[in-house]
């Protein structure tokens, strides 16, 4: 099986069956983000335990990369601080849109990303949940979050 097969069966996997999706009640911040470019649009919530994402979970509509991305970001950040999230946030901004990006084995399943480079209208669409996810980690009043644009 070839490497860019599987990072595609990872991301129909997730967008099938998108992991931590839904509501999370109560949340101590919520931030939306959208991607007018594609029409991507979720709704991000976690739980901080001092400085560890304790939970997180996301709702929204999107095309397949958005929801497959929003999937394996929020399995690969449960449980990080938000310094780690933060790195893991710039790290995998690189994957997206830098070719001379390091080899991604180190990343787990999130090394399927990288396939998205070769689709650059679609980059966007990958990196939403991040951005999205890096804003309501930055902020220090995380109850008055505004909504996330890629654009
Ligand atoms: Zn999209």
């Amino acid at each position: 099986m070839e490497l860019n097969d599987l990072y595609r069966d990872v991301i129909l996997d997730h967008n099938r069956q998108p992991r931590n999706f839904g509501a999370l009640e109560p949340a101590d911040a919520s931030v939306e983000g959208f991607n007018p470019m594609c029409g991507d649009h979720l709704t991000l919530r976690l739980r901080l335990n001092q400085d560890t994402i304790s939970d997180i979970r996301f709702e929204g509509q999107g095309c397949a990369i958005s929801t497959a991305s929003a999937s394996l970001m929020t399995e690969a950040v449960k449980g990080k601080s938000r310094g780690e999230a933060l790195k893991l946030f710039e790290r995998v901004h690189q994957l997206l849109t830098d070719d001379a990006a390091p080899p991604a084995e180190e990343l787990g399943k999130l090394a399927a990303l990288s396939g998205v480079r070769e689709y650059p209208a679609r980059v966007k669409c990958a990196s939403l949940c991040w951005h999205t996810l890096a804003s309501a980690l930055k902020a220090t009043d995380l109850k008055s979050l505004a909504a996330v644009s890629t654009e």
